[in-house]
């Protein structure tokens, strides 16, 4: 028995299921949380002083690696002028005019405090604007737990088991309608079954909470048309892919133009921010300046706003960023789909930039029905050989893997390695 088991013990005394967010719960592969004393840059340190190699990094924000010093210089700045005021700063200001000014499809954003805070928000203006109220999302994809979203809302919902969430009135998600990623045809039926009646779609512009599954071409080109077509807005939920697949997310990578865009995770630097924003007609709506009431205590809170600012600067000073980083991916992932194939398992690698994930089926993953497929079980086996051997992924099927830019080609040249005993044996 180690820390982790102690203190897994005396959690779950007194925080439900022993931790603050379900998808840190090692429940469905059946093993105890390896609980945090440390990080830094591609490694992360348990309470028994166990070395991991670090692929979840903290679900995606820690992009530049655990520890930036840069960015811990900023927070330990800003702190020592006074945590928080309830009051505009000069720092939220230049955050959203470094954002404005370098995402073309942004020309007000607001900040919030989570990913969730931040789509909620979204679609609640998207519906005061359009003055319509029926929305459109994707089975598979999550957009945080407010409740006219929890509906067939991946991976956490998934790896418990569950299509949606206890508590949330049939009242809330009856405007909620659901669409198959990757299939156009099923969104068109939605929009003719609801003409003029939908005030906006949601989209993950690449899954990442199904596992990862990558936007077919034409897919986002094809919903731009439709909603353009219909008069409803098209957003994406670039909480995991904003300033990772691009500094301006996917909506730079694939060149489609979305009406509205949702932030959380690497804007916030490892401190809890999020964001919304998008066409200044639009955003116009919002309180104080239109009818849409949104608003928060420590929204824009400055500790918060001058970690999330020094990191999106970091990102934008070396112009090779994003290409360094993807080489990384390729050399990580597009190496583990070629093992897969030497060695003839039956597992299918997804793939793009920085995120990856192993499916453990040997048919293609281009929607939820597909990821469902999966060999839990399987991924379970595969999880515990990795984590044993000191590489920490996420416990479960339906998660992405994160790369960090200090990830050292020994990181991942040790964790091909690993992969690739784990492989022989499965042969
Ligand atoms: C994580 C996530 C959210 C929710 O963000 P939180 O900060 O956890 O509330 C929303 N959308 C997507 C795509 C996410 O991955």
């Amino acid at each position: 028995m180690g820390r982790s088991e102690d203190l897994m013990a005396r959690a779950l005394e007194c925080i439900p299921g022993g931790v603050n967010s379900p998808v840190r719960a090692y429940g469905s592969v059946g093993m105890t949380p390896r609980f945090i004393a440390h990080a830094d840059g591609s490694h992360i340190y348990d309470v028994d002083g166990t070395d991991y190699i670090d692929y979840i990094l903290s679900w995606g924000p820690m992009i530049n690696g655990h520890n930036n010093q840069r960015v811990l210089n900023k927070v330990i700045e800003a702190c020592q002028k006074g945590m928080s005021y309830g009051a505009p700063t000069e720092i939220e200001v230049e955050m959203a005019e470094f954002m404005t000014s370098r995402i073309p499809h942004i020309d007000m954003v607001r900040m919030v405090n989570s990913g969730t805070e931040a789509v909620m928000s979204a679609i609640r203006t998207a519906r005061g604007f359009t003055g319509r109220e029926k929305i459109i999302k994707f089975s598979g994809c999550y957009h945080g737990h407010s409740d006219c979203l929890l509906v067939d809302a991946g991976s956490g919902l998934m790896t418990a088991g569950v299509p949606g969430s206890a508590g949330v009135p049939a009242g809330c998600t009856k405007d909620t309608l659901t669409a198959t990623y990757n299939d156009l045809d099923s969104v068109e039926s939605l929009f003719e079954a609801n003409k003029g009646e939908i005030a906006c779609l949601i989209v993950e512009p690449v899954a990442a909470n199904m596992g990862v599954v990558l936007p077919d071409p034409g897919f986002l080109q094809g919903l731009r048309e439709i909603c353009t077509r219909e008069g409803a807005l098209l957003i994406f939920d670039e909480v995991i892919t904003g300033f990772r697949l691009a500094f301006g997310g996917a909506a730079e990578l694939t060149g489609v133009t979305p009406d509205m865009v949702t932030y959380g995770k690497i804007i916030g630097g490892g401190m809890p921010v999020g964001a919304y924003g998008g066409r200044k007609e639009i955003m116009s709506m919002v309180a104080p300046l239109g009818p849409v009431y949104q608003a928060g205590t420590l929204s824009g809170n400055p500790v918060a706003m001058a970690a999330g600012l020094e990191q999106l600067k970091i990102l934008t000073e070396n112009p090779n960023f994003y290409t360094e980083l993807a080489a990384k991916g390729e050399k990580l992932y597009g190496t583990i789909d070629s093992l897969l194939k030497q060695y003839q398992v039956p597992c299918t690698m997804n793939h793009i930039g920085s995120l990856g994930c192993v499916f453990f089926t040997p048919d293609q993953v281009k929607n939820y029905e597909d990821a469902k497929k999966a060999d839990t079980a399987a991924f379970t086996k595969y999880f515990r050989y990795m984590l044993e051997h000191g590489v920490h992924l996420a416990p479960s099927q339906f998660e992405a893997m994160f790369l960090s830019v200090t990830h050292t080609d020994q990181d991942i040249d040790n964790t091909l390695n690993l992969v690739e005993d784990y492989l022989k044996g499965m042969k």
